[in-house]
């Protein structure tokens, strides 16, 4: 899901802009900044102004308060003295005596400390950022984000000047960018080049209809702000452009479905689901019945569906596919269901032929490496109609593969598939419904704007007869009371996971691998059971082999880096213990706990972690952004033992990312904007698609003059995403 990004026009470099140079332009190069209008586009991350600007006395109350502290708190304050620590006493950090009219406190340095007491004197001006703490009754930071300021500047804040403050990386400070010479930089670029640079990019119906600033006056308010309100304006005109675009795209994938041929109106009345419901031994969950009806609504009209089903794993997604499918079939229509990897495929077959025995349904696997007289026998009988479900993986898509009357299909595991696998099976039929099942559920407030182009079923309940899986958070210096408890667990004849985050040793992560745990597991710690390894450099017949041993209960305790997290069911595996967990994403931590809770048995999700993370957040940690990056990884991990609800996971997940953060957004599928906060922007989302799905149907192929800002900006955009493709 791209989006509609107008960075790296290809204009004039900056090195040659006076000011930069190379050296420059390379540091900037790396925050994504190439151009002249990248830079314009290098909006400020944070502003200096009265409200978020507090004192040292406040501060102080608020830490010992009831409401809580932000995250990250700013201050004014002058430097009174500086503590250099003497000789190369190690340890020792410098500590900055600050104080604004209203206290004192200390900014603490561990690193860096000769660059402080070199670069910064008594009697300086500074704005701090970062969170704030008490120490043996002294208000201090350590390591703080540290700003000089002008004294001009700082009565300018107070007298309500607002002062932006841009992301500074080591490699700009390093070559002499602060936040104060972007400042500089931006100032003496803009007039020149604002026009020619930032074209207009939305309709003037809308900047009206919406009350949006004009795009060069966002662009400048954000750089240079008159008041709060005109600033306020100008992020809300940012956050709709890049909205409507990103719907925009949605609008048009769901306008092109739509306007080809018409698909199949099923009759939804069949035989085949009623029997199969009679023969299950349990009733279906409300969440199942109510996704079930909404396929069915979709079903019976001509319409061609594209649905997605999300729900927990475990949730009961299959059973309700099957039901459609056997509607479909009834209707003398054929089914294929595809899943990521042949194992997958395979033990779906498996289930589809083991509830459906006795039914009048031929259910065949297409899989690589068949006899070609096999292969040729399947083929035909798929042509000729004598094959109702056929299972299988991206071999579906192969030219030879041709259905008698294909008329449903059934995705599994959306994230592995691309949307032009998708158009390629399509083709095969005439424009059969489709369902796609995704066991990686996405906040409810957020279906809407993410998968504009499906309509959504969810399932969130599980059936009432799980145990639900106990988590907990182990430290690695108790860990071998846990590798007992694993060997009990064995002994009980059950199966265990152990993941750990890559495959081969890095020094420089000093992460533990899993080929190297592999052998001293085998070797020194369970040289009783029987271990397998899996991970992502095997073939994949190999990994498929595996999974067969393990399934096969030929193999005990499977090492695994995270592979395993697209996975079959084990049913008999109870265990799943997952080393550095405060590396990995929550929705990925939430899916790997999804492989254990198959059976009857109880099952455990065991995170290890380190044993200073217990005691982490109260002290003396040497880095601003590490701390934070702690923190946040303690907050995984408490929401993984406080909830197993996969829509309450991804809630969390979303908050703790705050916009503009990378880490784990492939896994949770959730797309990255630059200015929107997908948490608090709900209402601006919503009017942005309503305005980009209404101009779909107005004008879908942007023809109108008055488009004609949208129409070049979007064609412009997807031109740069294809390119970008093709590179990565
Ligand atoms: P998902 O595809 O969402 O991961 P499955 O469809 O594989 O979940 O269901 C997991 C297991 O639960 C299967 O063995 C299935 O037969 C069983 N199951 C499904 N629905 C129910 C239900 N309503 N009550 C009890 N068991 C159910
Ligand atoms: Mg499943």
């Amino acid at each position: 899901m791209g989006k509609a990004s107008e960075k790296s026009k290809p204009t004039f470099p900056l090195q040659y802009v006076k000011g930069i140079g190379p050296a420059r332009a390379a540091a900037l190069a790396e925050e994504g900044v190439h151009t002249i209008s990248d830079l314009l586009l290098y909006t400020p991350r944070a502003y200096l102004d009265r409200r978020t600007v507090l004192t040292l006395r406040k501060t102080c109350m608020l830490l010992a308060g009831e409401e809580g502290v932000p995250d990250e708190v700013t201050v004014l304050v002058e430097i009174k003295r500086m503590n250099v620590p003497v000789g190369r006493s190690g340890r020792k950090p410098l500590v900055m005596r600050v104080a604004d009219a209203t206290g004192e406190a200390n900014l603490v340095f561990f690193q860096g400390v000769r660059y402080f007491a070199r670069a910064y004197q008594p009697g300086e001006l500074l704005a701090i950022s970062g969170p704030p703490e008490i120490y043996e009754g002294v208000l201090q930071w350590i390591h703080p984000e540290v700003e000089k300021m002008k004294r001009e500047e700082n009565e300018l804040i107070h007298s309500g000047r607002i002062i932006p403050r841009y992301r500074e990386t080591q490699k700009m400070k390093s070559v002499g960018l602060s936040s104060r010479s972007i400042r500089k930089l931006i100032e003496t670029v803009f007039e020149k080049y604002v026009k020619e640079e930032l074209k207009e990019r939305l309709s003037d119906r809308l900047l009206e209809e919406h009350n949006l600033l004009p795009k060069g006056d966002a662009i400048r308010q954000l750089h240079f702000p008159d008041s709060e309100e005109r600033l306020e304006c100008a992020r809300y005109r940012m956050k709709f452009e890049e909205l409507f675009f990103f719907e925009l795209g949605l609008a048009f994938r769901k306008e092109t479905v739509k306007t080809e041929q018409p698909g199949i109106a099923f009759n939804v009345q069949g035989e085949l689901a009623r029997k199969l419901l009679d023969s299950l031994s349990f009733e279906l969950t409300g969440a199942q019945k109510r996704a079930l009806k909404e396929i069915l609504d979709n079903m019976g009209s001509p319409q061609p569906m594209n649905r997605l089903l999300q729900g927990d794993v475990g949730s009961g997604k299959t059973i309700v596919s099957l039901l459609a499918m056997l509607v479909a079939i009834d209707n003398g229509y054929q089914c294929a269901m595809m899943a990521p990897t042949e194992i997958l495929a395979e033990q779906h077959a498996q289930t589809l032929r083991r509830t459906l025995e006795g039914f009048p349904i031929k259910i065949e696997q297409l899989v690589g490496g068949l006899k070609k007289r096999v292969r040729e026998n399947l083929l035909y009988d798929l042509r000729n109609n004598n094959v109702q479900i056929l299972v299988g993986t991206h071999a579906l898509f192969q030219d030879d593969v041709e259905f008698a009357k294909l008329g449903f299909v059934v995705i599994d595991e959306q994230h592995r598939f691309g949307v032009k696998e998708r158009a390629a099976l399509m083709e095969k039929g005439a424009m059969p419904d489709t369902l796609i099942m995704s066991a990686t559920p996405i906040p409810r407030t957020l279906t809407m704007t993410l998968y504009g182009d499906l309509d959504v079923s969810v399932i969130d309940e599980l059936p009432a007869n799980r145990k639900p899986i106990k988590t907990a958070i182990r430290f690695e210096s108790a860990v071998d009371s846990l590798w007992d408890f694993v060997r009990h667990e064995v002994r009980e004849g059950r199966q265990v996971y152990i993941v750990y985050p890559l495959v081969e040793k890095s020094e420089k992560l000093e992460l533990k691998s899993a080929v190297e745990h592999y052998e001293y597991h085998k070797e020194t710690n369970f040289p009783d059971l029987r271990l397998g390894l899996l991970h992502g450099q095997m073939f994949w017949y190999e990994k498929e082999e595996i999974m067969q041993d393990f399934l096969e209960k030929k193999i005990d305790v499977l090492i695994a880096t995270t592979v395993v997290e697209v996975g079959i069911d084990i049913p008999n595996a109870s265990v799943m213990v997952i080393e550095n967990a405060e590396r990995f994403g929550l929705s990925q931590l939430h899916q790997l706990r999804g492989r254990v809770g198959r059976g009857k048995d109880q099952s455990y999700c065991m995170l290890i972690t380190k044993d200073h993370f217990r005691y982490q957040m109260r002290r003396g940690m040497p880095q601003n952004e590490q701390r934070k990056e702690r923190a946040a990884s303690i907050r995984r991990l408490q929401a993984m033992v406080d909830t197993t609800d996969g829509f309450k996971i991804s809630e969390i997940d979303l908050e703790l990312r705050g916009p503009g953060d990378m880490v784990g957004t492939r896994q949770s599928g959730i797309p990255e904007f630059d200015h929107v906060n997908l948490i608090t922007d709900g209402p601006i989302i919503a009017e942005a698609r309503e305005a980009a799905f209404a101009l779909a149907t107005d004008d879908p192929k942007l023809n109108k003059p008055e488009n004609r800002p949208i129409r070049d900006a979007y064609l412009g955009a997807m031109k740069r995403s294809l390119k970008y493709a093709e590179v990565g």
